[in-house]
């Protein structure tokens, strides 16, 4: 069940402020407040979806397909098609999802190190 109040939400509102990145009627692209990394963007759709599985299967594959490709978009503005970088996306109590609002993580502009 989607919480309209999520901080996400409210970010797609208007309602709380963030650093956006990229903007459009579909996604939005903005700065993490806790960077993990030097680059640490995070992409969502617009839509009301909880986690990765109901974006997938609540979402039109032209909605789906135009969110990846703005991903991949991001990646190139940044660079990081040329140094790299990692994807993340949370789900539920094992992933430690904390904002109930599907999101990508696009981390990047150092190494990484291993998966954990
Ligand atoms: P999750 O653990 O759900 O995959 O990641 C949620 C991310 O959202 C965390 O990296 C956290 O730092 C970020 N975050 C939480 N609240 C806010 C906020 O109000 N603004 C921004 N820009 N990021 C937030």
């Amino acid at each position: 069940m989607y919480d309209n109040n999520n901080i996400f939400a409210k970010i797609i509102r208007k309602e709380i402020p963030c650093d956006f990145v990229y903007e459009d009627e579909k996604v939005l692209f903005f700065k993490d407040i806790n960077p993990k990394a030097k680059i640490h963007i995070l992409g969502i759709p617009k839509n009301s979806v909880v986690n990765f599985r109901d974006f997938i299967s609540k979402t039109d594959k032209e909605t789906v397909k135009y969110f990846f490709d703005k991903v991949v978009e991001i990646i190139n503005n940044l660079g990081l098609d040329k140094s790299g970088y990692r994807l993340i996306t949370n789900d539920g109590v094992d992933g430690n999802q904390e904002v109930p609002h599907f999101h990508i993580h696009i981390l990047g502009g150092e190494n990484m190190g291993g998966l954990r």
